[in-house]
C-alpha cells in the first residue's frame, strides 16, 4: 500500500495542541493496526532547536539517531511508543541549508533560486522523505506556527502543491479555537471562519475542523462553523479541555477523529481501536493510593516545558507505581547552604536536572550535598550527574577545588572535555548525541531497575567523568556502574551506601512511554514512596 498523508494546521492562536492532536490521531491509527509516522515541520531560521534557549523553546529533544529536535516529538514517542529521528523534524533552516548547499554545488545551474519552486520542492521532498520508505501506511505532518503568519507561509504553499499532487491521498486538519465570552456567555466561531479564510486565500481547503474549546459544542454551532468553511458537518470536532493529555487520545476517538481520517482516505476501518492498556494507564493515573513529592532542582523551572520530558516520565512511572506525583519546582539559583534544609526537608525526592554553564551550579551542589548526606533518593541527569561527581570530589575525596572544566579552569577537573571535543568550536550539533550502549554492573541499582545488562540510551552533553579520578571515587564509596563498552566512559554512577543515590551522563527521560514507563524513573519512585 503506498503511504497517504495528513497534515495538521493551526489557527486563531498558537499553542492550541497541534502536537497532542497530531499524537492522539496517530495513537488511534495504530490502535487499528496502521504504521504510523509523525513529523513536525518547524517555520524558524535555527536549523535544529539544539542551539535555543530552553526558555524560548521549552526541552530540546533528542532522538536514537542523535538529532537535537522540537519537544512534540517527544510526544509522538511518549503516544506511539515508535522511535522518531532527524527526519521527523525539519526547519525552515534546513530546508534553506540544503537549497543553498544545492545551488553552490551547482545543481540548480544557469536558474534563479526561489522560494516557489525551489524551497517548497525542498519542503516536498522532506514530507515524503518517510512515505518514500516504505515502512508506513500514514504520515501524520504538523506544520508549526498559525496560518497568516509570514514564515509558515512556504510550508502550507508546500502543502497546497503536495496535495495536489497526492490527489485522493491526503487529508488537512486544522486545529482552531472557538473562544467563550464570560460576559454573554456565548462560544464564538468567528475566528474559527477567518481562520479557514486565510487558508482558503491560499488554496488550501481543510478536510476537518478540531476546533478547540472549553465547552461542549452544540450541533448547531457545529453545523454553522460546516457551513461557512466548507467542511462535512461530522468533520466538525471539538476538542475539549481535560485534565491530562493523555485523555485526548480517548476524546478523539469519541469523537470519531480516527474514522473520519480513514474515511477520507479511503483506508479500511478494520478493528475497533484496542486501547486496553491505554485506558488502564488512564485509569491508574487518575485512581491512585499515594502520593511523593519530588523537588525538581534547575535553572530553568519558571517555564516547566524545559524539562517537559522529565515530568512525562514521572506521570508515566507514577501511574505504574499506584502513585501521584507532585513536582515540587526549586530554583537552583535560589538554593544556599542556609535555606537548604527548609527548602527540601519536605521531599521524598530529589532530582537535578540536566543544563549547560555555570548558572544555578551552586545550589544544585547543595541539594545534593543535602540528599547524601540526608539518605534522600536522588536522580541526577547529565549535567546533574556531574554535579553528584563534583559534590562527592569536593565534601568526601576533600578535592576543595574539584569541578568540570566546563565551569572553570581547576587543578581537579573531576568532569572534563573528551579528547574528541577539545578543537570543537562550533556550537550547533557539535556535541555527544545520540544512543549509546552502556553495560550495568550487576547488583547495582541500575541493574536491578532495568533488569538486564546491556542498555541503550540517548546523550546531549560535551563533558565527561574524568577516569583519572575514578580509582579514587570508589575507595570513597561512589562507584560506576555503568560503562560505555566501546568508549569506556563512565555513564552511571551510585552510592552504595545510600537508600538511593544515582546519577546518569545519559538522558533516560526521553525514552519513557505511556506503554513504557522507564525503569530508573519507576525505581526511583518506588524509592521515594519506601
Ligand atoms: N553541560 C554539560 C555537558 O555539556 C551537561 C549537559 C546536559 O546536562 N545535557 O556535558
Amino acid at each position: 500500500m503506498s503511504t497517504k498523508y495528513v497534515f495538521v494546521t493551526g489557527g486563531v492562536a498558537s499553542s492550541l495542541g497541534k502536537g497532542i492532536i497530531a499524537s492522539s490521531l496517530a495513537k488511534l491509527l495504530q490502535a487499528r493496526g496502521y504504521k504510523v509516522a509523525n513529523q513536525k515541520l518547524d517555520p524558524y531560521i535555527n536549523i535544529d532547536p539544539g542551539t535555543l534557549n530552553p526558555y524560548e523553546h521549552g526541552e530540546c529533544y533528542v532522538t536514537d539517531d542523535g538529532a537535537e529536535t522540537d519537544l512534540d516529538l517527544g510526544h509522538y514517542e511518549r503516544f506511539t511508543g515508535c522511535p522518531t529521528s532527524q527526519a521527523n523534524n525539519i526547519t525552515t533552516g534546513r530546508i534553506y541549508q540544503n537549497v543553498i548547499n544545492k545551488e553552490r554545488r551547482g545543481d540548480y545551474l544557469g536558474k534563479t533560486v526561489q522560494i516557489v519552486p525551489h524551497i517548497t520542492d525542498e519542503i516536498k521532498r522532506n514530507i515524503k522523505l518517510l512515505g518514500n520508505k516504505g515502512e508506513y501506511d500514514v504520515v501524520i505532518t504538523e506544520i508549526g506556527g498559525t496560518v497568516g503568519d509570514i514564515e509558515s507561509l512556504p510550508f502550507i504553499e508546500a502543502v497546497r502543491q503536495l496535495r495536489w499532487e497526492l490527489g485522493e491521498k491526503s487529508v488537512l486538519i486544522h486545529l482552531t479555537l472557538v473562544p467563550f465570552l464570560s460576559a454573554s456567555g456565548e462560544l464564538k466561531t468567528k475566528p474559527t471562519q477567518h481562520s479557514v479564510k486565510a487558508l482558503l486565500e491560499i488554496g488550501v481547503q481543510p478536510d476537518v475542523l478540531v476546533l478547540r474549546t472549553e465547552h461542549e459544542l452544540n450541533s448547531d454551532l457545529r453545523r454553522k462553523v460546516a457551513l461557512f468553511c466548507n467542511v462535512a458537518p461530522k468533520a466538525v470536532i471539538q476538542s475539549i479541555d481535560v485534565s491530562t493529555i493523555y485523555e485526548v487520545p480517548i476524546k478523539m476517538r469519541e469523537e470519531k477523529l480516527d474514522e473520519i481520517v480513514l474515511e477520507q482516505l479511503g483506508l479500511p476501518l478494520n478493528s475497533e481501536p484496542d486501547l486496553e492498556s491505554w485506558k488502564k494507564f488512564l485509569y491508574k493515573l487518575k485512581n491512585y493510593s499515594k502520593e511523593v513529592r519530588i523537588g525538581l532542582v534547575g535553572k530553568y523551572v519558571e517555564l516547566h516545558d524545559a524539562y517537559k520530558s522529565i515530568v512525562e516520565a514521572f506521570i508515566h512511572a507514577g501511574a505504574v507505581n499506584d502513585c501521584k506525583v507532585n513536582i515540587e519546582w526549586v530554583h537552583s539559583e535560589e538554593l544556599n547552604e542556609q535555606n537548604a534544609a527548609d527548602c527540601l526537608k519536605n521531599l521524598h525526592g530529589i532530582l537535578v536536572a540536566p543544563g549547560f554553564g555555570h548558572r544555578g551550579i551552586s545550589g544544585k551542589l547543595v541539594a545534593i550535598r543535602y540528599a547524601r548526606e540526608n539518605n534522600i533518593p536522588f536522580l541526577g541527569i547529565c549535567l546533574g550527574m556531574q554535579c553528584a561527581v563534583i559534590e562527592f570530589a569536593r565534601h568526601v575525596l576533600n578535592l576543595a577545588d574539584a569541578n568540570s572544566s566546563e565551569m572553570e579552569q581547576t587543578p581537579h577537573p573531576v568532569i572534563d572535555l573528551m579528547d574528541s571535543q577539545l578543537n570543537v568550536t562550533e556550537k550547533g550539533g557539535t556535541m555527544r548525541l545520540g544512543a549509546y550502549k552502556c553495560e550495568l554492573t550487576e547488583g547495582s541499582k541500575a541493574y536491578e531497575a532495568y533488569g538486564q545488562k546491556e542498555i541503550q540510551e540517548r546523550h546531549r552533553h560535551r563533558y565527561e567523568f574524568n577516569s583519572k579520578y575514578r580509582e579514587d571515587f570508589e575507595k570513597a564509596g561512589m562507584i560506576t556502574t555503568g560503562i560505555n563498552p566501546e568508549s569506556g566512559l563512565t555513564e552511571i554512577v551510585e552510592i552504595p551506601a545510600h537508600k538511593w543515590f544515582v546519577g546518569v551522563q545519559f538522558h533516560p527521560e526521553y525514552k519513557s512511554t505511556v506503554i513504557k514507563p522507564h525503569p530508573l524513573f519507576v525505581s526511583f519512585i518506588k524509592a521515594c514512596l519506601s
